[in-house]
C-alpha cells in the first residue's frame, strides 16, 4: 500500500504529494514540521532573551567579592556563596515541584 500524502499550500495554493516543502513557493506544507520548526525557534529566542538577562545582583556582588584581596573577606564570600547557590537551587527546586502540582 502505497502512502500518499497531499498537503495543500497554505500560501500559493499548490497541492503538494509527499513533500514537506511547496514544490511552488518553497513554503512548509508539513503543518507537523512547521509546528516543530517554530516550537524550536521559540526555544532559542528563549534561550537568547534568557542570555541577555542581567546577571543576578547578589550573584556579582559574590563574584567581585570572591576576587577580594583580602582572605578573610574572601572565604566568607566564599562560604555565603556556597549558601546563596544551595538557596537558589532550593528555590529552582519549589518552583518546578509547584510547576507540576499546578499543572
Ligand atoms: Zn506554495
Amino acid at each position: 500500500m502505497e502512502n500518499k500524502t497531499y498537503r495543500k499550500c497554505q500560501n500559493c495554493g499548490t497541492v503538494n504529494l509527499n513533500r514537506d516543502y511547496c514544490q511552488e513557493c518553497g513554503e512548509i506544507v508539513n503543518i507537523i514540521l512547521k509546528r516543530k520548526i517554530e516550537r524550536e525557534n521559540k526555544a532559542l529566542e528563549r534561550e537568547r532573551i534568557e542570555k541577555q538577562k542581567e546577571p543576578n545582583k547578589v550573584t556579582v556582588f559574590f563574584e567581585r567579592a570572591k576576587t577580594h584581596p583580602n582572605i578573610i573577606v574572601r572565604s566568607l564570600a566564599l562560604f555565603f556563596y556556597s549558601t546563596w547557590v544551595i538557596v537558589l537551587a532550593i528555590g529552582s527546586f519549589f518552583a518546578l515541584l509547584f510547576g507540576y502540582i499546578a499543572a
